[in-house]
């Protein structure tokens, strides 16, 4: 890769692969890889990530909204598309897409029957989600009798699946609690599929899940953080690579005098004569204001430059008193060493909320 000259989110595509190929591995032959591909594909680009990814053959896809899987559909992707969060006003456009619905309430579930039928729709795929403890999204296990003589009374969707999700798969100290809710996600099911009379897909394990629980993999993983290449945990991220890399140029270089302030509100006031960097990239791009005020670092020529004062909308400066740089020297914002979740750590974040994070405006460009 050339050094960067603007802003720009670096997608290694054979990062991906590496990081699908590690999750398969943790797969039984016959079980099924769903990509989760919401936000953007976690902020990197979702159209290219789903390609790629149907390439490698990967089983089905989720989003989180309905736009999400149009977006998918008008960029040529013709795998199963489970939309995780559809509201009524999406119907449409799930139907006119071949978007399959998570269904997780009686309101949605009526209306999406209604909806179906009144487009003489049959067998119109559709996914049940169970809640099992997270108390976010889906229908409570007393419910398992009506949502089934909801379903037994028309012929317009057939349940693909039935799913729920874990609540902290990620965190061992809530082993009890994780062992619990995929118990009760399979007491449900065994009813579901005795009253019904047929087998619907399974599935509750997402990244964590698969890695922490491979009893839970049941028919179907849903993997999002991990072909990202995080897994939660440093054992696991040493097995795989994030695929994103943020980087910048230094704008301007600033020799400045003992008391001098950098930026809005005159935050930072040096306490010595300093030199600062100030870079193209700001809130509006995805660096939080709460990285400012020595909070956050990136990486200029190998060494760490700290946020200096309050992050503006387009810009940063940085502290390169002690960095031999120079003005249009690249800058690693995070890449595969200095990791999104190492700056996500110094404002008490995840990768998740980091990588998610940065705005459309970055350009993004693909390592093949
Ligand atoms: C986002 C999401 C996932 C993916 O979780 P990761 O931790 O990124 O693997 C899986 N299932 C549901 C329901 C989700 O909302």
């Amino acid at each position: 890769m050339p050094k960067a000259q603007e802003t720009v989110l670096e997608i290694d595509l054979k990062a991906l692969k590496h990081n699908f190929e590690y999750l398969r591995s943790k797969l039984q032959k016959n079980t099924k890889l769903l990509a989760v591909v919401k936000a953007f594909a976690y902020g990197s680009d979702a159209e290219e990530i789903a390609k790629y990814l149907e390439q490698l053959q990967v089983d089905y896809f989720a989003v989180a909204y309905a736009n999400e899987g149009v977006a998918l559909r008008q960029a040529g992707v013709t795998t199963p598309i489970l939309v995780l969060h559809p509201l009524p006003v999406n119907f449409n456009s799930i139907i006119e897409h071949h978007l399959e619905p998570n269904l997780y309430n009686f309101k949605i579930l009526n209306e999406f029957i209604n909806y179906a039928s009144s487009k003489t729709k049959t067998d119109f795929p559709v996914h049940i989600k169970f809640n099992s403890g997270l108390n976010r999204l889906g229908f409570s296990s007393n419910e398992v009798d009506n949502i089934v003589a909801t379903i037994k009374a028309t012929n317009a969707i057939k349940i693909t699946s039935l799913f729920s999700h874990l609540a902290a798969s990620e965190d061992l100290d809530e082993k009890a609690f994780t062992l619990n809710q995929i118990e009760t996600f399979k007491a449900i099911v065994k009813t579901f599929k005795n009253a019904i009379g047929f087998k619907p897909m399974l599935h509750i394990c997402n990244t964590s899940g698969i890695l922490n629980y491979p009893k839970a993999h049941f028919d179907m993983v849903r993997t999002g953080i991990g072909l990202y290449g995080f897994g939660n945990s440093e054992e696991e991220n040493k097995h795989l690579k994030p695929i994103g890399a943020l980087k910048t140029v230094i704008s301007q270089i600033h020799h400045l005098e003992k008391g001098a302030s950098i930026g809005y509100n005159r935050a930072y006031i040096s306490d010595k004569p300093i030199r600062s960097a100030t870079l193209p990239l700001g809130h509006a791009d995805g660096i939080s204001r709460i990285y400012g005020n020595g909070n956050g670092f990136v990486t200029i020529n190998g060494k760490k430059a700290a946020i200096l004062g309050n992050v503006c909308m387009d810009m940063i400066m940085v502290n390169v008193t002690d960095i031999d740089c120079n003005e249009g020297d690249e800058v690693i914002v995070f890449d595969g060493t200095s990791t999104a979740e190492d700056l996500a750590i110094t404002a008490n974040s995840i990768s998740y909320e980091i990588i998610t994070s940065v705005s459309q405006r970055v350009k993004r460009v693909f390592r093949r």
